[in-house]
């Protein structure tokens, strides 16, 4: 397991649990449990069975036919906009809010940037009748109106985040001081593979199912269970984490990453991390992330909110480093393009964070019998305002 966390939550240089003193002991009692939870026949009846009637599990493996036939390659879709609540993020919340409730816990946190792992948060919390609170910057608030009313209409509470840049890192340190404050009773919900030991591994055990589903799915179409390439968007890279999960130790399958170019990777408005990202420290983990020269962490950009994320989780960090994966960067004009490509030619309109993605179909050139399948991580529903300005649609 080259690929995956030591026991110490390492990969390669990455990782790790850089945390105030104040919220080790919440940590360390995740830790100390999360693997022994996941294990539990119990946990593990009632996590397969909320995927299937609850989640719409197994999501279907999509040959895309026309869009195969343009590219010259054979392109599959991993249907994750096919999910409940429209993505893949609620793979994790539902593993999540089951391990709060072996745990004992009966209060939920969680912090939102664009809203969409709040509304998958409160989904859950819905579901098990567990009290709710998502921290969110107060800028956020007012530019994700949508997400909010959902928030609330499920049922959560959207505590606004006033400091600092009103974003989601002070969002985040809300969230982080809530917990500290309430360490007994409430599980805190990171909603990527990012933050300390053990949240990374945690969450991409939780997403892995899109692999283990692939596997299956492939062989039987295609009679193997491995692809040539496996591709997918990386925000703080949890669809990402689980769509090369099984596959990380296989070296006949091509892992590539594809990140927000914004306006370009050297216009001072992007969220490249492999490409501008220095070593440092965000969110309790060693990783790579956009910095001032003096370790300030750098504001991104993109046009999709899901991959406005100045890091990347540890496990790409060091897919970067090692060079397993390659890590690709597409602009917000690019992305915009290929999202209105995939519409017409296969009628799914996908999220702008999935539209990234598709570019790579432009960028690499593939081998008419090379077997590549593309993470379709959420649909476009949520992004239509962007598109129509865009577009002027
Ligand atoms: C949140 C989101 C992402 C980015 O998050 P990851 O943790 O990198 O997967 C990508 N796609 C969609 C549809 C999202 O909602």
């Amino acid at each position: 397991m080259k690929y995956n966390a030591n026991e110490k939550g390492y990969y390669g240089q990455f990782g790790g649990a850089f945390i105030p003193e104040m919220l080790y002991p919440n940590v360390e009692e995740l830790r100390q449990n999360y693997l022994k939870i996941m294990a539990k026949p119990d946990f593990k009846n009632e996590f397969d069975q909320l995927l299937k009637d609850y989640v719409g599990r197994p999501t279907p493996l999509y040959f895309a036919e026309r869009l195969s036939a343009k590219y010259n390659t054979k392109v599959y879709l991993k249907r994750e906009d096919l999910c409940h609540t429209g993505a893949h993020k609620v793979n994790n919340t539902i593993g999540q809010i089951l391990m709060a409730k072996h745990l004992g816990k009966n209060r939920i946190i969680a912090e939102t940037g664009a809203g969409q792992h709040g509304v998958a948060t409160a989904t859950v919390c819905a579901l098990m009748g567990i009290e709710c609170v998502v921290y969110m910057g107060e800028i956020d608030i007012a530019r994700q109106a949508p997400n909010v009313a959902r928030m609330k209409m499920l049922g959560a509470e959207v505590r606004p985040a006033l400091s600092g840049s009103r974003t989601l890192k002070d969002a985040t340190n809300e969230a982080i001081r809530d917990w500290i404050n309430n360490p007994v009773d409430t599980h805190y919900i990171i909603g990527s593979v990012v933050g300390p030991h053990p949240y990374p591994d945690m969450v991409a055990r939780f997403q892995s199912v899109i692999s283990d589903e692939i596997k299956w799915q492939l062989k039987e179409k295609e009679g193997r269970e491995n692809p040539d390439y496996v591709i997918a968007c990386v925000g703080g890279g949890s669809n990402a984490a689980g769509a090369y999960y099984h596959f990380l130790d296989e070296t006949d399958v091509n892992i590539i990453a594809v990140e927000a170019a914004g306006k370009g990777i050297h216009s001072g408005e992007s969220a490249a991390t492999s490409a501008l990202g220095k070593v440092g420290i965000i969110h309790g983990s060693k990783t790579l992330l956009m910095q001032t020269p003096d370790g300030q962490i750098t504001e991104p950009y993109s046009i999709s909110a899901g991959l406005d994320y100045p890091g990347v989780g540890p496990m790409h960090a060091h897919l970067f480093d090692s060079r397993r994966a390659e890590f690709i960067s597409v602009t917000d004009d690019d992305a915009m393009t290929f999202g209105l490509e995939l519409s017409q030619l296969e009628g799914i309109i996908p999220a702008i964070e999935t539209s990234h993605a598709f570019a790579v179909l432009d960028q690499k050139k593939f081998k008419e019998d090379d077997i590549v399948v593309i993470n379709l991580s959420g649909r476009g529903d949520k992004d239509l305002n962007t598109y129509i300005d865009y577009f002027k649609l």
